[in-house]
Parts: C-alpha cells; structure tokens; sequence
C-alpha cells in the first residue's frame, strides 16, 4: 500500500465517486473482500497483514460529505453478540497506521468483553480528524457526530458504539440524536453516566487479588499512581480505606495535584506536578504501581527501572509493544495485571444501559466482588495461576482465556451480528 496518506485516500474515493465501503471477511475464501474493486488494495494489505488482522468479520467506513471526515466501524469478533466497543476522534500518518489501529483496538474489545463475561462481541469506531478544521469547534463535532450515527443506522447494529478518548458526553448525544446503536448516552435522556469510580474500584480488585496471589493484602503497602484523574482521584480514596502505608502519586496538571491533595490532606499521602514524559514516579520504591494516565507507559525504557513487585492501572493499553513488554515483565519477576482486565468497568457500566438500573445493579457489582468467577478479583487470580504454571506472561494467558471465551455463542442469538454483516453485504448497504 507503500504508506498511502489519508489525503490521498480520500481522493481516490471521490474520484470514484465512493462514499461509503467496506472491507468484509469471507469465510468461505478466507480472505477480505473490498465493496468496490477500486479498493481491492486496501484489502490486499489486510490480507497480507500478520500482525493486527485476525479475522475481523467486518470493517465499514463512510466519508463524511461535509469536512471530509473518514469514519471508521471496525467489527472484530460477534459470536457472544453485538461488537461494543467506543469511537474515538484521532488523526493518523496514513492509512496503513489508520487501520491498523482500529483493528488492534476492535480485537482488544473482544478480549476485555469476553474476559468480562459480558454478551457483546468486540469492535471499535474510528473517526479521522482533518486538521484543516478546529477539532473543538461546535458546529464541526456536531455535524461529524450526528454523521456517525447515521453511518451506525446503515450498519443495522452489528456495531454499537460508546465513550472513548477524544469523544464527550455532548458528542454521544449527537451520536444519539441519529442512532439508536450507542451506549454511554448523557444521563439526562437515561445514560449510565461517568464510570471512573466503578473503574477505580476495578482497578482495587485487581490489586487485591495478585497480593492474595502471594498471600499478601493492602495493609500497610506503598501503591504509586500515575495521573491524578477521574479514575486515580477515587481509587487513591479506596487504598486509604484498605490501610495502606502512603501513597504517592502524580499529574501533569497543577490544577488536578491541589485539588486531589487538599482531598487528601491529613492522609500519608504524597502528590507530584510532574512534567509531561517525566515517568519517573513509576521507578519508586513501592510494592504497587498503578499507571492511571496514559498508554504504552510499560516499555523498554520503563520496565527495567521499575521496583514495585505488582504493576496494576487503569490506563488502556500499558504494554509498549505488546508480546515483547508482556514478556519483559515477566522476566523481571513483576505481576503484571492486564489493563483490559482491571478497566472493564468503563464498559461494563454502560454496555447493558438500556435494560434499566437497580440501585446497586448486581449484574454491575457483581464484577467487583471477590466471589464471582468472572469478577475481576477470580479472574485475575486464574489468570496468574495459569501464568505461574505454564511459565507464560500474564497477558498472554488473559488473550488466551478471553479468546476462548469470545468463541461462545450468544445464548439466545447465536451469531447474529454475522448475519447483519452478510445481510448488509449482499444489500450493498453503501448504495443506501
Ligand atoms: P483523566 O483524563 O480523568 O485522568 C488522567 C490524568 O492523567 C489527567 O489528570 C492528566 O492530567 C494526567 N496525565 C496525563 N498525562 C500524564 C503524564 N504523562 N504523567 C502524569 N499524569 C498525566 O482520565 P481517567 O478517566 O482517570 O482515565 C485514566 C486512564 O484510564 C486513561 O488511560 C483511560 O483511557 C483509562 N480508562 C478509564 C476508564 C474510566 O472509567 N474513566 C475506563 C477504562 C480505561
């Protein structure tokens, strides 16, 4: 595809006269065919991709007849039902990263849904910004959101989106404005709302369970916290509750450290205004470290300065580069606890909204406690377990047992979400 921009691709597009395509897998041939033979290319470098293609059952796109927006619905695996997953606002070098990345991420659904035991597939929206507009400008986000959602109408529902980097709750009500395939809508038209405490308590029950793991609790430990936000704030609160020795923690943002350390005042607490790729916090003497800030903070870099026995966080997608870093930090001796197994509750909060909430919804609280099998609590103790006895790193064992998992068919629809795919194949849904 030899690094084609996604300029360049947009022109090939309206040269064709394309607003809309997509890249299908067929079962029967084994390979990804495009909606239009004028894009038998883009197919062509998935076919031959090794690394992030895994038989995503579907990939659609419409470009946006305003701002020339590519929006992106990447449909990993369906069998345990819709693919779920959140759209996300983001600029990319050229199309081979684009794709990429919105594969990479459908296929990380799948695995943090079905270790969830949650009866959703895994998938993921992906919109390219153009610079040439203000990405904060109203009028922009409103149009491009509402697009998106009529780009989810024409799907039929074998994608339903929610909340991801870069998008809003003003965005999600655009998106709700013209489809009914989303979750995470505001809370004032029956929204779940903002899930970062479920999240932190998430992230909690990962940490209790690999210290049980060595016959250890929080009592008396050293945890440091990358960032100091919607997640770390809470979580912060609950290690205090668990008697922990001190916590340190920091932000880049001046605002956020005074808030959260006023919150914490009289606590053994200690909070940092570090600068921005300053990630020297995570090399200090603790027993846990919990990044709760960004992505690929576990690295070549990072790993070997590190000394906290436990590494557990909210932060999505902590590992680098993923088989290498997994492995790196098994060898260092460090538990690792998966990001998409301590962070579901971001997903687990909205998925079902629309069956209704009782207060303290046991099919939500179940996740945090000790006792469910799927919880986050069994499920990281079965993960280390098996880790400890097949020698393997932690993170491999989650994909293996998410993936086993994400290969159960829905109880009551079976694999109907491959249906609507192939339904909107052979309707050549695009025309509409
Ligand atoms: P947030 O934006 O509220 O907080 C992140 C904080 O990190 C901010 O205060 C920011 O200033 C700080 N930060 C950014 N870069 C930093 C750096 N280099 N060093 C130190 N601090 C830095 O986000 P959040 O909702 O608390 O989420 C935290 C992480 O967890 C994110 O990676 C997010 O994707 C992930 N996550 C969140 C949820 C959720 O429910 N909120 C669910 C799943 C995953």
């Amino acid at each position: 595809m030899d690094n084609i921009s996604i300029p360049e691709l947009i022109k090939i597009l309206k040269k064709n006269k394309i607003n809309r395509f997509h890249l299908v897998y067929n079962r029967q041939n084994k390979k990804v065919e495009p909606s239009h033979s004028e894009l038998q290319f883009l197919a062509d470098f998935i076919n031959s991709d090794k690394r992030d293609f895994e038989e995503h059952e579907g990939m659609f796109f419409q470009l946006t007849e305003k701002y020339d927006v590519l929006q992106g619905a990447f449909v990993h695996r369906t069998k345990r039902g819709q693919a779920a997953g959140g759209v996300r606002f983001w600029q990319y070098e050229n199309v081979e990263d684009y794709l990429r990345d919105g594969m990479r991420l459908a296929k990380g659904m799948t695995h943090k849904n079905a270790l969830a035991g949650l009866w959703w597939g895994g998938g993921k929206g992906v919109m390219i910004h153009n610079p040439e507009f203000n990405k904060q400008d109203k009028e922009y986000r409103e149009y491009v959101y509402t697009e998106y959602g009529k780009f989810l109408t024409r799907l039929k529902g074998c994608y339903v989106t929610a909340e991801d980097v870069g998008t809003s709750v003003e965005d999600m009500a655009n998106i709700y404005k013209s489809t009914r395939f989303t979750t995470c809508i505001p809370e004032t038209v029956g929204g779940s709302g903002n899930p970062s405490e479920p999240t932190s308590r998430g992230v909690l029950a990962g940490m209790e369970a690999a210290l049980a793991f060595k016959g250890e609790t929080l009592d008396g430990k050293t945890v440091v916290v990358q960032g100091m936000g919607h997640v770390a704030e809470p979580l912060i609160g609950h290690l205090f509750k668990k008697n922990v020795k001190k916590v340190i923690a920091g932000d880049i943002n001046p605002d956020v450290v005074n808030s959260v350390k006023e919150k914490f005042a009289g606590k053994n607490f200690e909070a940092r205004l570090v600068e921005k790729g300053d990630n020297s916090i995570l090399f200090e003497n603790c027993d846990i470290a919990a990044p709760c800030a960004i992505g690929a903070i576990l690295n070549d870099d990072t790993i070997p300065k590190i000394k906290a026995g436990i590494i557990c966080g909210a932060a999505n997608n902590q590992l680098e580069d993923h088989d290498k870093h997994d492995k790196m930090t098994a060898e260092k001796g460090i538990i690792y606890v998966p990001d998409f197994l301590t962070n579901r509750m971001g997903i687990v909060n909205c998925a079902n909204e629309q069956y209704g909430y009782p207060a303290d919804d046991e099919f939500i609280e179940r996740h945090l406690q000790k006792e469910w099998k799927h919880g986050v609590y069994q499920t990281t103790l079965s993960v280390l377990k098996e880790a400890r006895e097949t020698g393997k790193p932690t993170s491999e064992i989650a994909i293996k047992q998410a993936t086993e998992m994400s290969m159960r068919e829905h109880p009551v629809f079976g694999h109907r979400s491959l249906k609507i795919i192939q339904s909107l194949v052979k309707n050549k849904w695009y025309e509409n």
